[in-house]
């Protein structure tokens, strides 16, 4: 998470002294616009359009793909509950696909959930942890299906030299209070396709045909208001200058920190699926006791222990319950979806075992050394009792 300051401050003055806090307003560019323009450019992606909400980035991407009722989307088993229920706000049905001990989406496993009815591929890149791209768009290319990028938690994440959220066919972000740059709330839809990006447009803005646009060959449609105000673009403008030092400094923090797990008996480094851009540090143990034991030091947690991003709690989402029964996508889909647990045994297995390790984004170099001193000194009290 990058600091908020007296840049954000300045930015925010500027916009109060102006006194046009809507983002469409008469001067035309204000700091959303500019913000867009940049993060278009740092991403390497044609079109960004700024909205109030992750969760409804990922929405407006599936409305401005065209999934719908019928439809069936993939998605982990281990992300925020918003990646699920994105579907079901556009009336198709997530289905839920086991993660790898990369912590992210198992492309073997997209293969087996794929039916006539899938239209979509949702890769989540997991706190900072990208997936396995490559794989993921040789399975999309090879069965015509949709990928949408949930990098809500990953802006600016590099995969092999690219970033994430540009690299499938639409992309989301979040700027919320927890993510890598933040407004406190705020989202992006990110694409290369002009078409996506004028429906995403037209969906976010009950009032964008009267926003002077571009002429669009796309129907008006009806859609949602998702804008965000020139308070949150004047935020996020200056944001963004944060973000690149932040993961400049968790880069050059990775090895180091990696390397006190490595060749350790019980437990090792996650595998991770572009380690020379890593920026952020998983471990797996062989036992989940170890990984509980091991998640009391400071700035370490277990990934099953965060519940809400673990798939058993998500409620709404496994009793197939709507706002409104004659609204529920369930009634709409192909075939009946189950979300047996049974059936994501593995995923939950890999979380008991994982812990996340904080690289220390904030910390001066002295509060560095002694949070790998603590690391190295959990490490080296003795296990739980074996008895096999
Ligand atoms: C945060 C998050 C979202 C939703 O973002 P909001 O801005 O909170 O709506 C979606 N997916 C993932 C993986 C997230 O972490």
């Amino acid at each position: 998470m990058s600091a908020v300051g007296i840049r954000e401050l300045v930015n925010l003055g500027r916009v109060v002294a102006r006194g046009e806090l809507l983002r469409y307003g008469r001067s035309g560019q204000g700091f959303t616009a500019r913000f867009e323009d940049r993060l278009a450019r740092l991403i390497g992606v044609r079109h960004v359009l700024t909205v109030n909400s992750g969760s409804n980035a990922l929405i407006a991407a599936m409305a401005a793909a065209g999934i719908g009722p019928g439809d069936e989307v993939l998605v982990p088993a281990y992300t925020w509950v918003a990646t699920a229920l994105a579907p079901l706000a556009v009336g198709a049905v997530p289905v839920l696909v086991n993660i790898d001990e990369s912590l992210t989406i198992d492309p073997r496993d997209i293969e087996r959930h794929i039916t006539p009815f899938t239209r979509a591929i949702v890769p989540v890149h997991m706190q900072n942890v990208v997936c396995d791209m490559d794989a993921i768009m040789a399975i999309a290319r090879r069965h015509r299906l949709l990928v949408i990028e949930d990098a809500c938690q990953a802006v600016g994440v590099q995969y092999k030299g690219r970033r994430v959220g540009g690299i499938g066919d639409l992309g989301a972000f979040s700027f919320n209070q927890h993510k890598n740059i933040t407004a406190g709330e705020g989202g992006a839809v990110l694409t290369n396709n002009d078409r996506y990006f004028e429906r995403a447009r037209m969906f976010h803005d009950p009032g964008a045909f009267i926003r002077g646009h571009e002429p669009t060959s796309e129907p008006l449609f009806s859609g949602l208001n998702c804008r965000v105000s020139e308070l949150t673009g004047a935020v996020l403008d200056a944001q963004l200058g944060r973000l690149e030092p932040m993961l400049r400094t968790l880069q050059a923090r990775y090895p180091g920190v990696a390397a006190l797990f490595a060749g350790q008996p019980h437990c090792r480094p996650s595998p991770h699926h572009s380690p020379e851009h890593a920026v952020a540090l998983s471990v797996l143990f062989d036992d989940p006791e170890e990984a509980r034991r091991f998640a009391r030091t400071r700035g370490v947690g277990r990934l099953i222990d965060t519940g809400r991003h673990v798939f058993s709690n998500w409620e709404a989402v496994l009793c197939k319950r709507s706002f409104h029964e004659r609204m529920n996508p369930h009634r709409w889909a192909h075939r009946d979806i189950s979300y047996d647990i049974d059936a994501y045994r593995a995923t939950l297995d890999i979380l008991a075992r994982t812990c996340r390790v904080s690289l220390g984004a904030q910390y001066p170099s002295p509060v560095m050394l002694l949070h790998k001193q603590t690391l190295r000194a959990a490490l080296a009290q003795p296990g739980p009792e074996r008895h096999d």
